[in-house]
């Protein structure tokens, strides 16, 4: 089965915004085994929209629409889609009392306009719209099969997720259930990843291993169906064993989480407080760990001691230590992370503290950086690393082997 992606919106032709509904469709057709041979991109134009339509309807089995399913007058992917299928629009009464619920809940009038999103085409079915109001369909007609998604990404995205595989594997003719799983990996490089596990991705056709690589991170998606042999799950379950055996030491998540979350899940399950001193991140540890709810129940606190006094004055960093060691070096960052526990009477306390760069400091060169942990009854640990990439490349980083240094 191959696919073409139509997205509809004058806004992504005059370059206001970015497609990134193709994007992710198509990362996530392929992940199921479907070629996507076209992206197309089409204004809020009926006639425009129909010839698009035209040409997709003859070299692709799947034609995924999204945008223009919303209330207004330039919404107008549906009446075209309906006119060029010869098919009525028809109210779908699920959909409209979403939308008066909707409109009760938020405490609005319902505009007459607002019941043109409940118009769906008749013989479609129904993908309700957990996100917002607009509810999106799916159709076999004439040797194609359509589907139409709302044009927000988060609405479009967890819909596809919660519609979009069934939907699509249940009229390719085939019903078996699809599953899939994210394996998340820190602390080793996308190539080194790979070539650990390269035979496997070869010789995995059910469930498939798809390898992304971004911020510092590898995941792994691991896809699979039904069939003779096992269920889905079963099926995943034992690649997954397979990969771990290998590069299990890596791994620190499921699906959608980060570091961060992990740590303070891990915090939480123990008890343990957490306090920061950050030289080199500059509060993005601190930033990023009071951005998950509930950090108040471990984290007591910390500072940003950039210069030499503010790592003296604040931090009580012994003067000799800057002196004989400089500001990058473990001695310093051992101080930092000991001290901050202590001041803050946490169970752990983490400094930072390195050369961002461009340029090199105390004679050390970009990328060296220096992790403190101090854990209260353990000695005290300090990690040197030496990083590569650009300056906010390495300060993202050292705040995810922070959070990793803890973990494990
Ligand atoms: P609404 O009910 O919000 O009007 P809609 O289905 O009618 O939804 P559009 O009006 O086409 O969708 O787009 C609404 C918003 O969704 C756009 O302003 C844009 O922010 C986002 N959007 C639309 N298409 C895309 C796309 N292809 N990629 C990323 N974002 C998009
Ligand atoms: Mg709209």
């Amino acid at each position: 089965m191959n696919a073409e992606i139509i997205a509809v919106g004058s806004e992504l032709l005059l370059g206001q915004i970015v497609n990134t509904n193709a994007r992710f469709l198509s990362r996530q057709l392929a992940d199921l085994g479907i070629n996507v041979y076209y992206h197309t991109v089409v204004g809020d134009n009926p006639d425009r929209l129909k010839s698009a339509m035209e040409i997709a309807q003859k070299r692709a089995d799947l034609i995924i629409f999204t945008g223009g399913l919303g209330p207004t007058k330039d919404d107008l992917t549906k009446d075209t889609i309906a006119g060029q299928l010869g098919k009525q629009l028809v109210l779908d009464e699920e959909a409209m009392k979403s939308i008066e619920l909707y409109f009760e809940k938020t405490n609005r009038v319902m505009t007459e306009n607002n019941r043109k999103q409940a118009l769906v085409i008749e013989g479609s079915t129904v993908l309700k719209n957990d996100h917002g109001m607009a509810p999106g369909m799916f159709l076999v007609t004439g040797g194609n099969k359509y589907m139409l998604l709302p044009g927000p990404p988060s609405e479009m995205e967890p819909m596809f997720l919660k519609y979009g595989q069934n939907a699509i594997a249940g009229l390719s003719g085939n019903k078996a259930k699809i599953e899939s799983r994210v394996l998340r990996f820190f602390g080793i490089g996308e190539a080194a990843l790979e070539s650990e596990i390269e035979d496997l991705i070869d010789k995995q056709s059910n469930p498939t291993i798809a390898p992304l690589a971004g911020d510092g991170e590898v995941t792994l998606r691991l896809t699979a169906r039904d069939d003779s042999t096992g269920t889905a799950q079963a099926l995943i379950d034992e690649v997954e064993a397979a990969i771990m055996a290998r590069v299990g030491e890596h791994f620190y998540g499921y699906d959608e989480t980060s570091l961060m979350i992990e740590l303070t899940k891990l915090l939480k399950n123990r008890n343990m407080t957490l306090s920061a001193a950050e030289s080199l991140t500059g509060g993005m540890f601190q930033q990023e760990l009071t951005s998950i709810s509930g950090a108040s129940s471990l984290f007591n606190g910390g500072v940003v001691c950039y210069s030499n006094e503010a790592k003296i004055e604040l931090v009580k960093v012994m003067p000799e230590t800057i002196e004989n060691h400089g500001a990058v070096s473990s001695e310093c960052a051992a101080e930092l992370a000991a001290n901050i526990a202590s001041v803050t009477n946490s169970d752990i306390g983490i400094s930072f503290t390195g050369v961002a760069g461009p340029d090199s400091l105390e004679g050390h060169p970009a990328g060296t950086v220096f992790i403190g942990v101090h854990i209260k009854g353990l000695p005290l640990h300090v990690e040197r690393l030496s990083l590569s990439g650009s300056r906010s490349a390495i300060r993202k980083r050292s705040v995810k082997f922070g959070c990793q240094i803890i973990i494990n």
